[in-house]
């Protein structure tokens, strides 16, 4: 589903150039569930950008569910983003002064799907992650765990190859932030392909496979991935 080879990261300052990320290799099978973790610095922000197809490596090579981004301009990049990937933030990144429900059909209406079949979807979505009943509800109405859930159900919504969550869980209580993970859970077991950036064991604890990475480098890769499952 997603092969690293070799991903190199230089940013170039006025003075001095970057290298965030030093030579990194590894492959995820479709329906993974796997979390990144490591110390501020290490280069995490970085890949997340690569995989999620919002920057492009200095070298090395990122094939996405078969397709080469390495060397892709911005505007197909962009192209990959909307169709492949579904993100979802720390800080939820709902609008507020719309329904729960018309949060979930944005990316839809972005990629022009009719209404009947975007509110389909939609709902359809809102059910997944068990808002059905808080639909018509805006964002400012429901807690932080239950925000988290909608905007878990707007990243889902497109069927996207991979779903990519940094910190989902970082402006939750612990409560809430163990049901993000079970409905993350549940999702996994369903087929979904899940990466997620973590600071919190406990968090990383639910995923089947932990990277750790250190100064630009891959240190450790834990677990063992469950054999290729169909999404
Ligand atoms: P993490 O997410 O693990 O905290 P980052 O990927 O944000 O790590 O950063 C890795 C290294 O790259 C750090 O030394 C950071 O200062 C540097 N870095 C990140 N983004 C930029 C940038 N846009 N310009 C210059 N240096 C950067
Ligand atoms: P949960 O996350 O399991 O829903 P909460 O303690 O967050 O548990 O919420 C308890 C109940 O109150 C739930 O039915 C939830 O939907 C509802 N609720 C939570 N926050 C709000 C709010 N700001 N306004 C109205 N109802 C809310």
């Amino acid at each position: 589903m997603l092969k690293a080879t070799d991903l190199v990261k230089v940013y170039h300052t006025e003075k001095i150039a970057v290298t965030a990320l030093k030579g990194v290799t590894f492959h995820i099978a479709a329906g993974s569930f796997v979390a990144i973790m490591g110390p501020s610095g290490s280069g995490k922000s970085t890949l997340m950008n690569i995989l999620g197809c919002l920057d492009t490596p200095t070298a090395g090579q990122y094939i996405l569910d078969g397709l080469d981004v390495s060397h892709m301009e911005e505007q197909d990049l962009a192209k990959v983003r909307n169709l492949k990937i579904g993100f979802v933030f720390q800080t939820f990144n709902l609008l507020p002064r719309i329904s729960c429900l018309r949060n979930v059909e944005l990316p839809m209406i972005y990629a022009g799907i009719a209404e009947k079949e975007r509110k389909e979807k939609a709902y359809n979505a809102l059910e997944k992650v068990g808002l059905l009943k808080w639909a018509a509800h805006r964002p400012t109405e429901i807690s932080g765990g239950q925000r988290q859930r909608v905007a878990i159900a707007r990243a889902l919504v497109n069927n996207p190859a991979i779903i990519m969550a940094d910190e989902p869980t970082g402006n939750l209580d612990t409560r809430s932030g163990e049901e993000v993970m079970a409905i993350f859970q549940e999702l996994h077991q369903q087929g979904a392909t899940i990466v997620l950036v973590t600071h919190e064991p406990e968090i990383a604890r639910h995923t089947q496979r932990i990277l750790k990475f250190r100064d630009g480098l891959l240190r450790e890769d834990e677990g063992v991935q469950e054999p290729v499952q169909a999404r």
